[in-house]
């Protein structure tokens, strides 16, 4: 049995057609769970009564299970439970413009960054698509309202989850599906470079961002483990090849850690680095975990942004969210996985 949630239109289309039907019947499926949101087969009222027999003996609807809210001004904070127990959570985020929400894609991350709450628990297991979908459907019933962007940097490494990070790109954006737009995804990664590659070649627009955090192999090996299998240069030369092939701007993620990696010095290291390439750097304030790190003093954060920007690489700083509910994703499932 297979979870619903999990299959793409294509998949369903390939389903129907093993069974000689015709594929508008993938259609209708998918209106019915993604626009009229029913949670069983015998909701299907357009569907044949041996066809609902059919889907009910090979998929099963998925079920995530809301076990915690934390709310701020800015932000919504979502503890889920999954059918084995595992926990993740997503953080909704309210912009002006619209609700853009953090999904988790695994239970858990091995790439150990020193800094990340997520990083501190091992993975358990990656998440399959329908747990991406169902995050969002969830959340979408829960506020009543649309999700306008995703953003796929909640707990785990989504390039280690890369079958089912897809084809969750494909169900969102499908028109059928939720309809979000390519331009309102954005997938953040650690750096696995083969993967970098490889999405070069996904047709989808979707936005990549890559967490550099640092700009020589020193550091950047000693607080993030993937660097001692991919170092700065060949994941530079994997960006160069993702905007080659795409065309597309790269955001450059970069967390500013007091006393770590916010000197001027660190500011000249990361222009030399990313000049004439196009990439777009985001600083983000850093959450703390509890752990030994802090976030840059806010001097030095200006003076780290006003070098970066004065090279003439664009440069922003991310706006914190939800401050006073654990927001960097992971912390709230690392306190409820201590408890
Ligand atoms: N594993 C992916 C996506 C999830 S992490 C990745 O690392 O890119 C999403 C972003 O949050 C990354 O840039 C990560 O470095 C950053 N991050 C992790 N812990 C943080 C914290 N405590 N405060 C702020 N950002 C954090
Ligand atoms: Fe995993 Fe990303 Fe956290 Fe690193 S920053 S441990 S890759 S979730």
């Amino acid at each position: 049995m297979k979870n619903i949630y999990d299959l793409s239109r294509d998949d369903l289309i390939i389903y129907f057609e093993n069974k000689n039907l015709k594929k508008y019947k993938a259609v209708q499926v998918y209106e019915w769970l993604y626009d009229k949101r029913v949670n069983s087969f015998e909701e299907m009222t357009n569907l044949k009564k041996e066809l609902i027999e059919d889907l009910n003996k090979d998929f099963y609807f998925g079920k995530i299970t809301l076990e915690k809210v934390q709310t701020d001004k800015d932000a919504n904070k979502y503890l889920f439970k999954l059918e084995d127990d595992s926990l993740i959570e997503a953080v909704l985020m309210k912009h002006n413009y619209g609700n853009s929400l953090c999904i988790s894609s695994q239970v858990g991350c091995n790439m150990g960054c020193a800094f990340c709450a997520s990083g501190k628990l091992k993975k358990v297991r990656s998440l399959t698509c329908g747990e991406m979908v169902k995050q969002i459907l969830a959340i979408e019933e829960k506020l009543n309202k649309k999700i306008n962007s995703i953003v796929v940097m909640g707990i785990g490494e989504p390039f280690d989850n890369y079958d089912n990070v897809i084809n969750f790109f494909k169900v969102i954006n499908d028109p059928k599906g939720l309809a979000i737009g390519a331009r309102h995804i954005t997938v953040s990664t650690s750096g696995l470079v083969p993967k970098i590659k490889e999405f070069a070649s996904f047709p989808m627009q979707v936005n990549l961002a890559i967490s550099l955090h640092f700009a020589d192999d020193e550091s950047r090996s000693k607080y993030m483990p993937i660097n001692r299998a991919y170092g700065i240069k060949e994941l530079i030369d994997s960006i160069k090849y993702y905007i080659s092939k795409t065309n597309r701007r790269v955001t450059i993620e970069y967390i500013l850690l007091d006393c770590i990696n916010d000197s001027i010095g660190d500011a000249k290291k990361l222009i030399k680095l990313l000049k004439g390439l196009n990439v777009y750097v985001n600083l983000i304030p850093y959450n703390e975990t509890g752990s030994e790190f802090k976030p840059s003093k806010e001097k030095n954060k200006d003076a780290f942004y006003q070098t970066i920007k004065e090279s003439g690489i664009v440069v922003t700083v991310r706006r914190r969210f939800g401050e006073n509910i654990d927001a960097a994703c992971g912390q709230l499932r690392a306190k409820e996985v201590k408890k």
